[in-house]
């Protein structure tokens, strides 16, 4: 008899197998997820200036210390979105890129605020997305969630009517009201009366928080919004109460290590409070933020996140099924998808003689 196979921790973890494994993303803005040539393209088209002429000058522009040097970066690009076509070009891209990444279900936001200000209809820009959404579907099987960002861009007064439009949209592709943006503008109790809007029109609740302000901001976007997701979350490692509240009440951490990295929020992937999280029973999740910004597909992002904190095969199979988990799908359909991936995930681990997963997972 063959002696079993010695089970080390990430040695498994080869990029052919993470390509393989299902994955459901739910932090990821499709403003920022504009390829290079597709922001030329769009600028062209509209009559837009740009300080680039190819994708290789304008990735150049690509360099940050922080916030608000990527922020500049990413209106750069979001700028370009002008026309109902280019919504609609724009989401078709992005999911045949999400296909790329074997995600199977993605809750991506759109932050009409910048794009309303340049003389787009938001009525029209999140049916664009969800018609191409749609139709997109029976090529690249990605089913997309929108989550409507009433951002922190402009203040707190526009984003009540953005609220207010995406619970006309709700039963058309709109799952939920997010809050991104920098929070040195605001503390997110100014958000109370977009939030409350979206929570009774029955939308899902998430927030940024925690990436440059404090675990107070935290705390906030939990008490005064009531959001079930938080949006990266780094300083809630600084408050061990707050750790403990995310774990009993089973929040959803949309954690985007790589792009904390990148804008300075952590020195290093090892100092990520990822593993902190993970350890301490939180629902955590892993995800892109801007891909096509900080170069970071989720295929990239979870090999990183496996090699930085040693995670095993059924590590990352844990961790994308915290994302179903932590979706703002209905319960049924989570439990579908979940059974779907758990099929997939078996049949990857088994391609690298691995056993499947616990029937608990
Ligand atoms: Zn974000």
């Amino acid at each position: 008899m063959a002696a079993p196979p010695i089970l080390t921790t990430h040695s498994a973890v080869t990029p052919a197998f993470v390509a393989r494994l299902p994955k459901v993303e739910l932090h990821v803005h499709l403003e920022g997820s504009l390829t290079p040539d597709t922001v030329l393209r769009f600028a062209r088209r509209n009559g837009l200036g740009l300080p680039a002429n190819t994708a290789e000058e304008l990735r150049a522009h690509y360099t940050f210390t922080s916030l608000s040097d990527f922020i500049r970066v990413y209106l750069m690009c979001a700028g370009t979105l002008r026309t109902p076509l280019d919504f609609a070009e724009a989401t078709t891209e992005f999911l045949a890129f999400q296909a790329t990444q074997n995600v199977r279900y993605v809750e991506a936001f759109v932050a009409p605020k910048l794009h309303v200000a340049n003389g787009a209809d938001v009525d029209t820009i999140l049916t664009m997305i969800v018609d191409a959404a749609a139709e997109s579907y029976p090529q690249t099987g990605v089913r997309l969630g929108l989550i409507v960002d009433v951002g922190r861009l402009y203040g707190a007064d526009l984003s009540v009517p953005l609220a207010r439009a995406a619970v006309r949209h709700q039963n058309r592709g709109v799952v939920g009201i997010g809050l991104g943006g920098d929070e040195a503008s605001g503390p997110p109790s100014l958000w109370r009366e977009s939030f409350a809007l979206a929570r009774d029109g029955g939308l899902h609740l998430t927030s940024h928080g925690g990436e440059i302000g404090g675990p107070e901001y935290v705390w906030s976007a939990i008490r005064d919004l009531g959001v079930e997701r938080i949006g990266h979350a780094v300083a809630a490692v600084r408050d061990p109460v707050l750790i403990r509240h995310l774990v009993e009440q089973r929040i959803g951490l949309e954690l985007c290590p790589q792009s904390n990295v990148q804008i300075g929020v952590v020195s290093s992937l090892q100092e990520h409070p990822f593993g902190v999280f993970r350890e301490a029973g939180a629902l955590v999740t892993v995800n892109t933020d801007d891909p096509a910004i900080f170069a970071n597909p989720l295929n990239d992002e979870y090999l990183a996140v496996a090699q930085a904190f040693a995670l095993s095969p059924h590590d990352l199979c844990q961790l994308s099924l915290n994302a179903v988990d932590a979706s703002f799908l209905a319960t049924p359909d989570k439990a579908l998808l979940r059974g779907e991936m758990i099929s997939d995930m078996n049949a990857a681990l088994a391609s690298i003689g691995w056993p499947p997963l616990p029937l608990s997972a």
